[in-house]
């Protein structure tokens, strides 16, 4: 009899994981809420650590390769969001958005991170009103413009030397007294004329009418607080996991992502967490790619063996 893999999630994980499937030629269909895949590769405006590309290549081209990798291998593709994933005695049922349900025998959950949250007033409102969490997507908004940035991890300093190529004035903000990450890439934010840092702020507030025009934050040394006029504000202040669609179902570390053992397996057999939703160590493309080809190859050869 067939055995059907359902993929949840259309990023470099799931998408590794489906094509490696399909090569194995084995019955796999991805489902993807958004109407491309990519995942997060379609933020970064350049990604120059992924090998293969020795000058670099854009999130968004590289995504593109990835659809269409995807779409010649003629994997099976359901636009929608996931809503549920329960386990029965014949294997799993995957619950859609417009209420369809996929019967599997396996299921790939590779969801990804979300955004974390300001949690501050006007985070909501101003979102895609003039908040932005996409250089590459908003930065050619924002040409010779003020803005601030929130954050000071290497993400965002990658993401706010970018932005400085378009915006005349950028306001970087990050809650520690100094960055932590890579140091070449600090000292280029510093040496940059058109970056004023501030170290040991945290925002408090984003204001405006119809779009952001106010950004309020305080200084922990001072503790005073004080607003800025901005243009526009980009905020690249983490991501957090949702395992809740696999609840019950799996265990979760500290940090609450999804556990698993070297094959991506979760302790519900047949139910395999791969890329950033899992608990590992490092969160990248090429480490998502792994984790989707070894949860392929375990299934195929679940499958073999009968095991
Ligand atoms: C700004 C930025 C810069 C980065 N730069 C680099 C870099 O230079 N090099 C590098 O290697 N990595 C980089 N990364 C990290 C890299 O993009 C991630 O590690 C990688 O994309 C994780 O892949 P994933 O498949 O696990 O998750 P994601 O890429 O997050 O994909 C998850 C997918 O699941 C979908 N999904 C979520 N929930 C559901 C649901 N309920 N139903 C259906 N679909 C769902 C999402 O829409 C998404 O498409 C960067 C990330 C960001 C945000």
């Amino acid at each position: 009899m067939k055995k059907i893999t359902v993929v949840i999630g259309g990023g470099p994980a799931g998408i590794s994981a489906a094509v490696y499937l399909k090569r194995f030629s084995r019955d796999v269909t991805m489902v993807e809420q958004n109407m491309m895949l990519g995942g997060q590769v379609i933020i970064p405006h350049k990604i120059e650590n992924y090998l293969g590309f020795p000058e670099g290549i854009g999130g968004f081209d590289l995504a593109s390769m990835l659809q269409k990798q995807v779409t010649d291998l003629n994997i099976p593709l359901v636009y929608q969001t996931c809503k549920s994933i329960t386990k029965n005695k014949e294997g799993f049922s995957v619950l859609l958005e417009n209420n369809e349900v996929l019967t599997a025998d396996f299921v790939i959950f590779a969801v990804g991170t979300k955004d974390r949250l300001l949690s501050i007033p006007g985070e909501a409102e101003f979102m895609g009103k003039g908040l932005s969490t996409c250089a590459t997507c908003d930065a050619p908004f924002f040409k010779n413009k003020t803005i601030a940035v929130i954050g000071g991890g290497d993400t965002s300093l990658t993401e706010t030397m970018y932005l400085s190529t378009y915006a005349s004035k950028i306001h970087l903000f990050h809650r520690r007294d100094s960055f932590r990450g890579f140091s070449s890439l600090a000292e280029k934010i510093k040496n940059n004329p058109k970056i004023q840092i501030h170290y040991s702020c945290i925002p408090v507030a984003i204001k405006g009418n119809e779009v952001v025009n106010t950004f309020a934050y305080r200084d922990l040394k001072t503790d005073k607080e004080h607003t800025l006029t901005v243009d526009g504000i980009f905020k690249f202040t983490g991501y957090i996991p949702d395992a809740s669609l696999c609840e019950g179902l799996v265990d979760l570390d500290s940090q609450d992502f999804i556990l698993t053992n070297s094959q991506k397996e979760t302790r519900t057999s047949g139910l395999y967490a791969v890329g950033d939703v899992s608990s590992k160590e490092l969160r990248q493309i090429i480490t998502a790619m792994n984790d989707g080809a070894v949860a392929a190859n375990h299934i195929h050869h679940t499958i073999i063996t009968g095991s």
